[in-house]
């Protein structure tokens, strides 16, 4: 069992980490940047070093910072929690080799998966289906990128295999304008992610995102626990998420769930991990795999009743699993929504003290949060503020729990996207009814 932990992140899921620790008896150290000192779990940690200055390069990415707070409070491991270096192989390699325990995944695993080429072949090789196209990186030579784009038919997507956050990606609707497309991207990808291998993809013109939750131990176990939908998106990033996905027939579900499993005992997968796919008529095609928690973890929580964050810190610790796939039932529904501080018409963040803070309540309401009345939302993070989840016995009521909660949450002072959630979003017939597409959201906000 870990005795205490460097929580090496900030905002609700630092909170979030902490929760788990304390539920677990493993003391907590929570590392901050100075614009960071007033965060709600800065406060609650049994010990908190300031590991920088606010920009996260000097410190939630100062790889060097966050090794001496570990070292100086002598923690046995490091939560990397989402973002920042979740995902950074080197970072993991580090951690190791400092001889502290990296909660998540083995350096090398995350080096497969976080590039897509990669990651694509190993999934080919485990027989998780994948979409059509260019089977590798897109090559230099013009014509053979143009025969292999004319088998894959247009339209297609260029995506450069190191992108991330909805970034590095461009739809070709034409022939004539795909060498142009992968030269932009590949000089983009170069300048973002420091690597301009780029691939194709067929571009699939109605699908819907959905993905594979899976807990493995390194050990020779591994299960899922069922299925997220995160269709409704906004510039390719998810902005609602619901777990199960409504609408896809049980046999297609089991299968595709029980193929990503194989494949974590194939590639001795260890941790939490989400298996990304896009779903078009009857068919699943794999995207990508995230190596880390993700933000939209919860409904998976309240449909399993599967503590997430916990299962990571008990197999970190090097306790083999101790669900069985027969021991997973999936029960009702939920729903979450991405509380941002954002200007609602532009989008951009709204950073700003926050005057007064109300979270909404009641029977299957969950809030995640590290925002309080008097807090500062500083300008240098992510904008997320908090996410509301609802669980219902079944959809309808979950869907009801969440306008309900969007009525009663109050956020004074700073602009949010609380309105666009409960005006547009959750008054939303088609998305009521469920099973809408990953285009969906925009052409609404459109409207
Ligand atoms: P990132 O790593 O930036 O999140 P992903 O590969 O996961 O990138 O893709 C993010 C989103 O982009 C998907 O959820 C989907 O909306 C869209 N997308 C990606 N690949 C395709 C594709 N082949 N066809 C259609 N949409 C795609």
């Amino acid at each position: 069992m870990l005795e205490k932990v460097v929580i090496a992140n900030r905002g609700e899921i630092a909170l979030r980490i902490l929760r788990a620790c304390k539920e677990l008896g493993i003391r907590t150290v929570a590392v901050y940047s100075t614009a960071d000192r007033d965060l709600m779990h800065v406060r609650l940690a049994d010990e908190a070093v300031c590991i920088g200055a606010a920009s996260s390069a000097q410190s939630y990415l100062n790889i060097p910072s966050i090794i001496s707070a570990a070292e100086v409070t002598d923690a046995d491991a490091i939560h990397p929690g989402y973002g920042f270096l979740a995902e950074n192989a080197d970072f993991a390699e580090c951690v190791e080799r400092s001889g502290f325990i990296f909660i998540g995944p083995k350096a090398e695993t995350i080096r497969l998966m976080g590039n897509k080429v990669s990651a694509i072949t190993a999934m080919q090789k485990a027989g998780v289906p994948t979409v059509p196209g260019s089977d590798g990186a897109a090559g230099d030579d013009g014509e053979q990128t143009l025969a292999i784009a004319r088998r894959i038919g247009f339209p297609v997507i260029v995506k450069a295999a190191s992108g991330g956050g909805g970034r590095g990606m461009r739809i070709v609707e034409e022939e004539s304008a795909l060498l142009n497309a992968i030269t932009l991207t590949r000089s983009e990808a170069k300048n973002s992610f420091g690597d301009e291998t780029v691939y194709i993809e067929k571009f699939l013109t109605h699908p819907r995102h959905v993905e594979i939750q899976v807990l493995a131990d390194g050990q020779g176990n591994a299960i899922h626990l069922g299925d997220r939908d995160c269709s409704l998106q906004r510039r390719h990033q998810k902005v609602v998420e619901e777990a199960p996905a409504p609408g896809i027939p049980q046999d297609i579900r089991d299968e595709v769930a029980k193929r990503c499993v194989d494949a974590c005992l194939e590639i001795n997968y260890r941790g939490a991990g989400t298996f990304e796919f896009l779903y078009e008529d009857g068919n699943f095609y794999f995207i990508e795999m995230n190596t880390r928690v993700q933000v939209e973890h919860p409904v998976t929580e309240m449909i399993t009743g599967v503590d997430i964050v916990k299962e990571q810190l008990l197999m970190a610790g090097g306790q083999p699993l101790s669900l069985r796939q027969q021991d997973i039932e999936l029960k009702g529904h939920a729903f979450e929504t991405r509380i941002n501080a954002e200007d609602p018409e532009r989008y951009v963040p709204s950073p700003g003290r926050i005057s007064y803070y109300h979270a909404p309540g009641g029977n299957g309401v969950r809030v995640d949060s590290h925002v309080y009345t008097g807090y500062t939302v500083p300008p240098f993070y992510d904008s997320l503020i908090g996410k509301l989840i609802t669980w219902g016995p079944d959809r309808p009521t979950a869907f009801v729990r969440m306008q309900n909660a969007l009525d009663e949450i109050v956020v004074e002072g700073i602009k949010s996207n609380i309105a666009m959630h409960r005006d547009r979003i959750f008054r939303d017939p088609g998305f009521r009814e469920g099973g809408v597409d990953i285009h969906h959201l925009e052409k609404k906000l459109r409207s």
